[in-house]
């Protein structure tokens, strides 16, 4: 079965943290997919700013979506300014199309981050949207709504996140990490100070550096998911595999847009 994958997110670090191992999963067997940033990443942090930074986080999200080996594109909008506008929602429909995605892949519309809400917002509504061959009429509507997921958070209000697929990324994990790294200026610079141990990892060798990276963040955040969707787990990959998946990744199925059949969603998730 062949389809397009598109994730939209509001920065560079939530196409590791948002479906990084799914979609290197899928490029490995074929299917198309694309990365969309929407912020520049130009304020995220506390030794750069403007232009010169915004240029060097996009090299980093290329960076980052070539280890995955899915093509990216940065959206000229500036960090904490991701708003909900119809100018914003028109392009994403743009994008949504022109990409001919079967599966968008989002940040749910209760994100703490403004700009990961609203990017979550501007996206689901897009793909609602697609399909109406007169609203963004130049450019040719889908025939078909794709298939919206969200992205794990922890987020509790108003409704908490609920698991429809699990996928173990056990296998991908080194790669998420190299994939997170690329991200070297959020990792070592903006990560490092907020973490308060700049001093300390700027003083770290390359491969202390990716170490500490992947031990304080990128481990825990797939253990997490993996622990508290065990059920989900066994349920999918039944008790033995199920109980040692180390990591893991998880979506729910958006119901405002197209829903997957079973038969579907086996051979999109045949992982
Ligand atoms: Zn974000």
């Amino acid at each position: 079965m062949s389809f397009n994958a598109l994730l939209i997110a509001a920065h560079g670090d939530d196409f590791v943290f948002g479906g990084g191992g799914t979609f290197s999963k899928w490029n490995k067997l074929s299917r198309k997919t694309k990365f969309t940033c929407m912020a520049v990443g130009d304020v995220g942090s506390f030794t750069a700013s403007g232009g010169e930074l915004a240029r060097l986080r996009k090299d980093e999200m290329i960076k980052c979506g070539d280890i995955i080996g899915t093509p990216s594109e940065v959206w000229n909008v500036h960090d904490c300014e991701v708003m909900y506008t119809l100018e914003l929602r028109m392009k994403c429909i743009e994008e949504i199309r022109n990409f001919g995605a079967d599966i968008v892949v989002t940040t749910r519309g209760y994100d703490y981050n403004p700009d990961c809400r609203f990017a979550g917002q501007l996206a689901a509504d897009a793909c609602t949207m697609a399909i109406l061959p007169n609203h963004v009429m130049l450019t040719p509507a889908l025939k078909k709504t794709p298939i919206l997921l969200f992205k794990w958070d922890n987020v509790p209000h108003p409704v908490p996140f609920k698991a429809d697929i699990v996928v173990s990324v056990d296998d991908v994990i080194d790669q998420l990490v190299d994939a997170a790294v690329a991200h070297e200026s959020m990792a070592f610079g903006w990560a490092a100070i907020f973490n308060d141990c700049y001093d300390e990892v700027s003083a770290m060798n390359e491969s202390e550096k990716r170490n500490w990276y992947a031990t304080t963040q990128i481990y825990p955040y797939f253990e997490n998911i993996a622990n508290v969707h065990r059920n989900e787990l066994i349920e999918k990959y039944g008790p033995v595999k199920g109980n040692a998946v180390k990591y893991a990744e998880a979506f729910e199925i958006s119901k405002a847009c197209r829903m997957p059949t079973e038969d579907e969603l086996a051979k999109i998730f045949p992982f």
